[in-house]
């Protein structure tokens, strides 16, 4: 940036060199005036001188020695030099020199002049007296009559009054100096103001105090910043309205936006975006993309971007800690190709559900077809003949029945799970203040017969026999049920299962609990899907629809509650079903 020389160095020399031309011009015209003044005057006297002895020279004999006593007298008398010179030339007296050593004058400038006109001048050096004499001659009947001074006097006159206008020219070149210098810091001043109040400006400082001044075109130039700071603080406000604004927009958005330059440089980034790529660095804004984002899929996507200048709509990849991210990628140019957009949809639970529903078409059809492939078999083997063998038709026919009645407990269940699944959409669900205690030990008495089959006994423990909760008792029922019934299913003979309900925290818990083989870690966070089997030949030769847990896990669901399993491999299980507390 070009800087140049501050205000006042440029002021304050144009001032010096001005009051230097203009003292020098001064002194130089006034010092030619008084020149011009002097010889006037002097030239005037001498005509004056003159013209007196030439008066006195017409009552005088003209004879040379007469002339030149004359000279000679009034010569001394006005301290002039006085010479007469007839027509020819011939000086015929002088006041100062022998006119007989002095030679003819008729070439004197001075005489020639006066020959012409009323009288002549010259100012010359005279070698004879080695002075500048001034010389006026006047021509009177047949002579001409010379008065001449030097100029000595002049010379000592014009030395003191350019002293005096030396000592003058100084003073007004201090004055002058002194004026110039307040006329500079004056004008500088406002000036050097202004550009303080401009870099406040550019700081984004509007309430600077406005600048007052006595100059017209400063007042002017502080009105037009006035307005300007005025009209940009409005700007600056409403871009920061604006950016505060998309801001807002952008944090609450779910989708990830992330806009970055043809340098590859991000300038725009939301928290959903740091969110889905696991970026860690805090602000991101400037940094290079690709070196921000260290996934390979996405920097891919972004080169081909930036290369081909064409949307680009893909789906990538992302790895975390537990499953991986799927993120559907909408990339956009802007501007030319000047910038370019990455709008981002994490879509891994859509694409979980799309999964989970087609594992769950697949788990449905298979365990369709198992009991309906044994109930044809047998119908098959029956229709060969086997029914006329009544021992082996009868055995048969009860096989038939288990499948059917699997078939039919396999639909039940899908029944209950797609009702539940809707109520707990719509919330469309009553529920009552119910004891809790009459519910548990309507389950325990169902499941009893089940349980002393295998000689487990079923313990019910609470805190407090009154604790009671919002529920619907038929599903908390529905879902003990399910719990005593797998305690009991997967336990082994003469085993406890014990029923506890209590209040912890916010909540009212019921929990059901067994001796039983315990479930592996690497189970359990998927035990609550539907189908989902720790031992899938066990649980099936038991029975078993892989339903039943997830049912529990619904029923906890449209009752705003959550269901949890501890277990240990060799000592038991823990499910609880955690309810909201009736505050
Ligand atoms: P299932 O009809 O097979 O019992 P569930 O959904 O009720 O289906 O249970 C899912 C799986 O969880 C079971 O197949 C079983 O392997 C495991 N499981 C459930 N409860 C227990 C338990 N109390 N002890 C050990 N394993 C259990």
């Amino acid at each position: 940036m070009n800087r140049g020389k501050p205000f006042y160095l440029h002021l304050f020399p144009a001032f010096v060199l001005m009051t230097l031309l203009v003292t020098t011009f001064l002194s130089v015209s006034t010092t030619r005036l008084y020149r011009k003044f002097y010889e006037k005057q002097t030239q005037q006297e001498l005509l004056t001188k003159a013209r007196m002895f030439a008066v006195s020279l017409a009552n005088t004999d003209r004879t040379p020695k007469m002339v030149d006593d004359l000279a000679n007298r009034m010569g001394k008398q006005t301290g002039t030099r006085f010479t007469v010179i007839d027509r020819a030339g011939v000086v015929l007296g002088d006041s100062d020199e022998d006119p007989a050593r002095l030679d003819n004058h008729s070439d004197r400038p001075e005489i020639i002049e006066a020959r012409q006109k009323e009288f002549g001048s010259s100012i010359r050096y005279s070698e004879s007296i080695n002075q500048t004499l001034m010389y006026v001659a006047v021509s009177i009947d047949s002579v001409i009559v010379r008065s001449a001074i030097p100029l000595t006097l002049y010379d000592q006159q014009l030395k003191e009054f350019l002293q005096g206008n030396t000592l003058a020219i100084v003073l007004g070149f201090i004055t002058a100096l002194l004026l110039s210098l307040i006329l500079t810091w004056l004008f500088s001043r406002p000036i050097e103001d202004l550009k303080q109040r401009a870099k406040l400006l550019s700081e984004g400082k509007f309430t600077a105090p406005l600048i007052r001044s006595s100059i017209t075109e400063i007042a002017a130039l502080s009105d037009i910043m006035e307005y300007s700071s005025e009209t940009l603080a409005k700007r600056f406000r409403s871009i920061s309205r604006q950016k505060e604004r998309l801001r807002g927009v952008l944090g609450g958005m779910v989708e990830g936006v992330i806009a970055f330059d043809q340098d590859e440089k991000v300038f725009l980034f939301n928290d959903a975006a740091r969110k889905m790529l696991s970026i860690e660095k805090e602000n991101p804004k400037g940094s290079q993309i690709q070196e921000l984002i260290r996934n390979v899929p996405f920097q891919q996507t972004v080169t081909e971007l930036v290369e081909t200048g064409e949307d680009i709509h893909t789906i990538i990849s992302v790895p975390t800690d537990n499953d991986p991210r799927i993120l559907n990628m909408n990339c956009r140019i802007l501007e030319n190709s000047r910038s370019f957009l990455i709008v981002m949809h994490d879509i891994t639970d859509l694409k979980r559900l799309e999964n989970l529903r087609r594992d769950f078409a697949g788990n449905v059809s298979h365990e369709l077809r198992t009991p309906l492939t044994s109930i044809k078999g047998f119908v098959e083997t029956l229709v060969d003949g086997a029914i006329n063998d009544p021992d082996d038709a009868n055995h048969f026919l009860c096989i038939i029945n288990r499948q059917v009645d699997r078939l039919n407990q396999l639909i039940e269940d899908l029944l209950t799970i797609a009702r539940l699944e809707k109520e707990e959409e719509t919330g469309a669900i009553d529920m009552e203040c119910s004891a809790i205690r009459p519910i548990c030990e309507t389950a325990i008495t169902s499941c009893r017969s089940r349980a002393e089959k295998k000689d487990i006994k079923i313990l019910y423990r609470t805190d407090d026999d009154s604790l009671s909760g919002m529920v619907v008792p038929s599903l908390i029922e529905q879902a003990l049920n399910n719990l005593i019934d797998n305690a009991i299913k997967y336990s082994n003979f003469g085993t406890v299962v014990a029923v506890e309900t209590k209040i912890a925290d916010s909540f009212l818990t019921i929990s059901v609990s067994d001796e039983g083989p315990g479930i592996p870690r690497m189970h359990l966070p998927r035990l609550f899907e539907r189908f989902y089997r720790v031992d899938k030949a066990r649980s099936s030769s038991m029975g078993g629809t892989g339903l039943g847990l997830a049912i529990v896990k619904h029923i906890a669901g449209v009752h705003n509650g959550s269901v949890t399993v501890e277990s240990v491999v060799g000592k038991g299980s823990t499910f609880t079903i955690h309810l909201p507390k009736i505050s």
